[in-house]
């Protein structure tokens, strides 16, 4: 290096990729003292029972250890637990965020492309700028009232044929507008697709539909999952339910010990006992049927039906509504700005009871004060 001294930020700029200088980071903002209904987490604490056992559990772990690079007994568990058709098999993420930068960096051959749909999980278009794979967006339906953020089948299937894409994510349900799609349309990508289909069912516990029973029936699917948003967010594990002949390519690319010796531990222990999880979901389903009311007899919301464990409304002016909630002890997300389409728009998700009133009071209040 020469004797002149540089600054780290004009080396880092001069050094690193072009993808990575141009990224903005997944903001992750402050919650502390706030009631928190921006990330989609289950909002229940798991039983004191529980909690005792997996204390003991977790004083027993052996940290000093590397984990097992391949928990086969976890993996079997999740098999049976969730119900896997025979001959399928999972590989395990460190969350599914993990899994889609490894399906990106398996795909990504000169000039392939990932597709998605527009609005949808802002992960798959970050990972293919970076990861330098071409990404293609093709817009849900806007304008079409209670039909807004449905397929488009018709531009989806001609961009299929264009692009002829090899990786495609369709999360099913949809994040951040909730909705499921006709399986029969998913279906029909899944046909038409020359490449991957990756289903994204991140939140398949608040959902009606899979596609985990589909799985054998195509070569070119894979579904995947996530224990995030079921109460193990913090765990961070998720997981690709498939065919080995595609899972096996993949696990090479796997880092060694991508899930720690603690999660799991503790995914194991709570996968035994997935039945508490299943009930936590089954309160957050019929507290998302109240909130949807709730919120549908506030005049100036419109909101939009929701399989996941969250719901999107559009207000007038979200920016003001999404710093009057925060003012008010509320934390939710506000989309304005991400995406055109989600213009003056906010995703909540939904929390205890108490969480949920206390939100609908902040939301009455706020937008009462602002008309
Ligand atoms: N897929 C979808 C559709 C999501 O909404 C999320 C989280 N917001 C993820 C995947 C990633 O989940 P995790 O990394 O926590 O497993």
């Amino acid at each position: 290096m020469s004797a002149i001294p540089v600054s780290a930020s004009s080396l880092a700029s001069a050094l690193m990729r072009k993808e990575v200088l141009d990224l903005h980071a997944y903001h992750v903002p402050d919650s502390r003292g706030l009631i928190k209904l921006d990330a989609m987490e289950n909002p229940y604490a798991l039983p004191l029972p529980l909690r005792k056992e997996i204390a003991t559990i977790v004083g027993n772990a052996a940290i000093n250890r590397y984990p097992d690079p391949n928990p086969a007994a976890l993996k079997e568990e999740i098999c049976n637990t969730l119900g896997l058709p025979p001959d399928m098999e999972v590989l395990l993420g460190n969350g599914s965020d993990e899994l889609i930068q490894l399906l990106a960096l398996a795909m990504n051959k000169p000039g392939a492309a990932m597709m998605s749909l527009e609005p949808s999980f802002v992960m798959y278009r970050m990972i293919a700028n970076y990861t330098g794979m071409r990404y293609v967006g093709v817009p849900l339906k806007i304008n079409s009232g209670a039909d807004d953020f449905s397929l488009d089948m018709t531009e989806t299937l001609k961009a299929i044929k264009r692009e002829q894409p090899s990786l495609v994510f369709l999360a099913y349900p949809n994040n951040p507008t909730g909705n499921l799609y006709p399986s029969l349309d998913v279906k029909r990508i899944i046909e038409a697709a020359p490449g991957l289909v990756v289903v994204d069912e991140a939140y398949y516990a608040f959902a009606s539909d899979s596609f985990i029973p589909h799985l054998a029936s195509y070569p070119n699917l894979l579904v995947m999952r996530t224990f995030s948003k079921l109460g193990m967010a913090g765990l961070r594990l998720g997981f690709l339910a498939g065919n080995k002949a595609w899972l096996g390519q993949l696990e090479k690319l796997r880092l060694p010990y991508n899930v720690g010796v603690l999660t799991q531990l503790v995914a194991g222990k709570l996968l035994a006992h997935h039945g508490v999880l299943l009930q936590q979901a089954e309160q957050i389903k019929m507290d998302r049927a109240r909130l949807y009311q709730q919120l549908g007899e506030i005049s100036a919301v419109q909101v939009y039906p929701s399989e996941a464990n969250f719901l999107l409304f559009r207000v007038s002016d979200a920016n003001e509504v999404f710093g009057g909630l925060r003012q008010r002890g509320v934390l939710i997300k506000n989309l304005n700005g991400g995406h055109p389409m989600l213009k003056n728009c906010l995703r909540v998700t939904v929390g205890t009871r108490a969480e949920n009133d206390t939100f609908i009071a902040a939301l009455r209040e706020t937008i009462i004060q602002s008309a």
